[in-house]
């Protein structure tokens, strides 16, 4: 049974601030030692979020890694779809927009898997679904890390958090679309008008029309599914039951960092915002449920556990919904089953209220 650190957001006010509750929490979670380089692994939020964990907390962070001995910096890595974090450059110019400068920071931003998404160190990790995962490199090279992740709903895996910006947020391009693979999506020619607004969101060109109808090349595809939401009639399908499978892999995955940095990982989760989508949306909707407050552990899936537990509870005290699976239709636990089979970390927890 791991131990997870709690501080409510009731709490919080004048005389016990966001910041002074995580300078509380990361004293408890110890992992750096004198001379480590230490990756602070966020998300820095897709341009027009708003949502993300906010800079002056990070700032926080990177200021008591420094007082424990270790080298900071600031940490994410590219992604698979479209958009302003798509390459290195991208990422460290919304990074930027987002509030993670070196002024801001004192610490420099790299994007962790280089300019094009593919700098990584490949890892053995004999999952049922993957055996050998790619580790951006700056995350794979680093002494030690401490994981921020914001907790919010998402449309794949029904909840993101440690375990999630673990299996899917430290991985280059490649290792990203192993975990996306089962949701290369499907066309209905039925439906497909010939408008090609999916062959412009692809950024893989894996979309053509074929006899006046769209056609995906499954070698090309990521399944990142961007395309999906780009058709408004309705004619790309993820198949069904992928959100499991991609589940299964997210958990898997989750294992290639800890591998490379055995003991050496904390985890921070900020419940605050809970919005139903995740930061990779240009846009921020609406909380589904009132903020919880701040947990920190060194077990990912006991942190991740604990965040879900104290998110469910409050959404039965407000009464909105019945728990978060009513969000995406998907239950997030599946997930972190696969990575505590995986040894990733236990599902059993203590919560230590501080
Ligand atoms: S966006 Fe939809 S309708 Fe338009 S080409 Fe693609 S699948 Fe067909």
């Amino acid at each position: 049974m791991s131990k997870v650190f709690f501080k409510a957001a009731e709490e919080i006010g004048p005389a016990n601030t966001h910041i002074d509750h995580i300078k509380e929490l990361f004293w408890k979670i110890p992992v750096v030692e004198k001379g480590d380089l230490v990756a602070i692994k966020i998300h820095p939020g897709e341009y027009g979020n708003t949502t993300y964990v906010p800079p002056v907390i990070v700032r926080t962070v990177t200021d008591l890694v420094k007082e424990a001995g270790g080298i900071p910096f600031i940490t994410d890595t590219t992604v698979l779809y479209r958009g302003k974090r798509f390459n290195g450059p991208d990422l460290l110019w919304t990074a930027a927009v987002n509030g993670f400068t070196f002024g801001s920071m004192n610490a420099p931003f790299i994007s962790a898997d280089g300019i094009l998404g593919d700098d990584s160190v490949e890892v053995p990790i004999g999952g049922e679904y993957i055996k050998n995962i790619t580790v951006a490199s700056a995350i794979a090279k680093a002494d030690a890390m401490i994981l921020i992740s914001h907790c919010k709903g998402h449309p794949a895996s029904g909840f993101g958090g440690a375990v999630k910006n673990l299996g899917m947020g430290c991985l280059d391009k490649e290792g990203k679309a192993k975990v996306h693979s089962p949701g290369k999506p499907d066309i209905y020619p039925e439906k497909c008008t010939g408008c090609g607004k999916c062959i412009k969101t692809c950024p893989w060109d894996a979309i053509s029309l074929e006899n006046g109808k769209a056609c995906v090349d499954k070698n090309k595809c990521k399944g990142e599914l961007s395309c999906i939401e780009s058709c408004k009639f309705g004619a790309i399908v993820p198949p069904e039951n992928c959100t499991t499978e991609i589940q299964a892999r997210l958990g898997e995955a989750s294992l290639g960092p800890l591998r490379l940095l055995p003991g050496k990982i904390a985890y921070i989760n900020w419940i605050f915002d809970l919005t139903p989508g995740c930061d990779c949306f240009n846009f921020s909707a609406p909380a589904f449920a009132k903020d919880v407050g701040i947990v920190a552990s060194k077990d990912p899936v006991s942190i991740d556990k604990a965040s879900l537990d104290l998110i469910n509870k409050k959404i039965i005290e407000e009464g909105c919904m019945h728990s978060i699976i009513d969000l995406w239709g998907i239950d997030p636990i599946i997930h972190l089953k696969y990575a505590a089979k995986m040894g990733a970390g236990n599902m059993e927890y203590s919560l230590c209220r501080i």
